[in-house]
């Protein structure tokens, strides 16, 4: 596999989850794979060695706190000085539910910094250099979130709302770089429903609690509210749709939000 062979790619919070399955997909076909997150050194190491497994031709990994824009820039610059980054898939996020009027500042100032924030500073710091070179591609995990709201999700929801403008402005700027050859820059983002990872887990055990703490007869009674195909997402279903927009043939999908939501937001 080796359509991406020679192309760089960065997946933030890739060392699980989601991110962990666009960076594997893409190791997949040879790329070179920068991930990052937080997290304990042996999960860095468990997710550096599944990477190369996967058929990385290299491996790098960074620990930046999103919340911070100066740690977000220094790694920028440090990821730019071996090379430049060709695919970035921004997918660190975090998630909190209360009522509006219980909801923390401080989880606000959170949820906005790491959820949108940092995908404006990756993109504007990352997009120049892709022009430059004719190819880059920009996939934002979103959400349906991004589409529709949800009680109980403010900062989470307006994030992700805010995350699509942010993907339709850049898609614009840039949809007239390079060529059909050579891929052009395309900027997307990709809409969740329920994805089966850490981040869900919260809300899975509080529906189990109303079950004697069945985790399945949970998840059935969370996906059967929204989400009609009444079946979990992989992070390796999100993976293999990010690696269609990496290739040549996806050079005219731009600013496109794309649902993987099993019918939640058609209805
Ligand atoms: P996850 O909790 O498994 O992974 C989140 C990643 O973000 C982790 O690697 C974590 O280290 C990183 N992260 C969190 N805070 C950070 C910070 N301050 N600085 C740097 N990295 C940080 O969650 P996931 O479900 O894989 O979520 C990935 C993305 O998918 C998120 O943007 C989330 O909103 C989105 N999403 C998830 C679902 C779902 O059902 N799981 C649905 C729709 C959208």
């Amino acid at each position: 596999m080796t359509m991406l062979v020679g192309k760089r790619a960065l997946v933030t919070g890739s060392f699980q989850g989601i991110g962990l399955g666009v960076a594997t997909a893409l190791a997949r076909e040879g790329a070179d794979v920068v991930l990052h997150g937080l997290a304990e050194p042996a999960i860095v190491r468990a997710a550096e060695e599944a990477i190369i497994e996967a058929g990385a031709n290299s491996v790098a990994s960074f620990t930046a706190d999103l919340r911070d824009q100066s740690a977000t820039e220094r790694m920028i610059s440090e990821i730019q000085k071996s090379g430049s980054i060709d695919i970035l898939c921004n997918n660190a996020g975090i998630q909190f539910t209360a009522s509006l009027s219980e909801m923390p500042r401080s989880k606000w100032d959170d949820v906005i910094s790491i959820n949108l924030s940092s995908y404006f500073d990756t993109m504007r710091l990352l997009l120049p250099s892709m022009k430059e070179r004719g190819y880059g591609r920009v996939i934002n995990i979103a959400s349906v979130h991004g589409l529709v709201a949800s009680i109980a999700k403010a900062p989470y929801v307006a994030a992700k709302h805010g995350l699509i403008g942010l993907t339709r402005v850049a898609a614009l700027e840039y949809a007239d770089a390079g060529s059909r050859s050579s891929g052009g820059v395309t900027v997307n983002a990709i809409c969740p429903g329920w994805v089966e990872t850490a981040l869900i887990e919260p809300q899975i055990l509080a529906r189990a609690a109303n079950y004697q703490g069945d985790r399945e007869k949970g998840i059935a009674d969370l996906l059967s509210e929204k989400q009609p195909s009444k079946r979990l997402a992989t992070p390796d279903d999100i993976g293999a749709l990010a690696l269609f927009l990496t290739s040549k043939a996806a050079h005219n999908i731009t600013g496109a939000a794309i649902p993987v939501d099993g019918g939640w937001t058609a209805q």
